[in-house]
């Protein structure tokens, strides 16, 4: 993993040229949206391709460009670059532009010809070959929607706020420019979505089976399938550990590890109380504090929870951020 949104800056992904059929969902979707459908997120140019073509030439420029760098980097977050070292061909799989194999042999073969090293071309075909099918057979497994992760009546719903994408209405930069990017790109690459917006869920104690709907509802390739262990058996670990074995949390300063975020935020990663004090970092502290007894005499919790015992100011942090409670931080 390399710093801070570390790495070599690179050409964008080719862009879909968009054609008449684009046009004739543009105008239904326009007109359904007239008479009172409502849908999240802003209209654009297509970014992700809808042709077998498009997904052939995203997938060789990913393997000439992003792939050599994927293995070390594949945490990075930049805020000036949505896809960084990511593929972004997880739409054309989903949609069946493109079997999984047809990356992976190409990935394979780049490692051979020695253009990519072992640690990107494993990392990736662990990704498509090892989780992306593993997510698949256990959502059959578990029964296919099944209303995995709910929580006792109490526990907080997703706040509007977050629901409508209202990134302008948040402070924390890494949550709203991850917010505004999937407003305008229906996508965010998968670094975003477990440190930035599940964390931060995760934190809050929001309902899993309701961010299981929401990244259902608001990305390209939010399918059922993918969207129910992805979201409720990593991050918030509420299957609760058939999954995994520990819930996926982090504070601030893994975000200012793996992100350009932190710098130029108005909150502080290192500080966890008053106003400066990072939501991330003073909602891990918090979360845990709550999760404390269920989590006990899980070995890979134990020195989080050690190090919580050590926090002399625990009971303001956990009052300061139940007193943030829904509002947007
Ligand atoms: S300081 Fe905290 S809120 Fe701000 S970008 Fe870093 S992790 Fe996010």
């Amino acid at each position: 993993m390399t710093p801070s949104g570390s790495g070599p800056d690179l050409p964008p992904p080719p862009a879909p040229v968009e054609d008449d059929i684009d046009a004739e969902v543009r105008d239904d979707l326009n007109r359904w949206q007239s008479e009172g459908i409502e849908f999240v997120g802003r209209d654009g140019p297509r970014l992700f391709p809808a042709t077998r073509r498009e997904a052939v030439d995203r997938r060789d420029h990913f393997i000439a460009h992003r792939l050599p760098f994927y293995g070390a980097r594949e945490e990075t977050i930049r805020a000036t670059d949505p896809w960084v070292f990511h593929s972004g061909l997880s739409t054309s799989f989903n949609l069946g532009l493109l079997h999984p194999l047809e990356a992976v042999r190409p990935a394979e073969a780049a490692y051979r010809a020695g253009s990519a090293p072992l640690s990107s071309v494993e990392g990736f075909v662990c990704g498509i070959l090892g989780w992306r099918d593993y997510i698949w057979h256990l959502y059959w497994y578990l029964e296919a929607g099944s209303p995995a992760g709910r929580r006792p009546r109490g526990t907080p719903t997703v706040p509007p706020w977050f629901t409508r994408l209202d990134a302008d209405a948040v402070r924390a930069r890494c949550l709203s420019d991850t917010l505004a990017q999937v407003r305008d790109r229906g996508w965010v690459h998968h670094a975003q979505r477990l440190m930035v917006l599940a964390n931060y869920a995760l934190h809050r104690g929001w309902r899993p089976s309701e961010m299981v709907d929401w990244f259902h509802r608001s990305f390209v390739d939010g399918f059922e399938w993918a969207m129910v262990g992805n979201v409720v058996g990593m991050t918030p670990y509420a299957d609760p550990g058939t999954m995994t074995t520990k819930p996926y949390a982090a504070g601030g300063a893994h975000l200012d590890k793996v992100s350009d975020y932190c710098t130029g935020c108005r909150y502080d990663f290192t500080k966890r109380r008053g106003p400066d004090a990072c939501p991330f970092t003073a909602g891990y502290w918090a979360f845990l504090d709550r999760a404390r007894e269920r989590l006990h005499g899980n070995v890979r919790m134990t020195r989080a929870l050690r190090q919580l015992d050590r926090i002399p100011d625990l009971p303001d942090v956990v009052a300061q951020e139940r007193e943030r409670g829904q509002t947007p931080p």
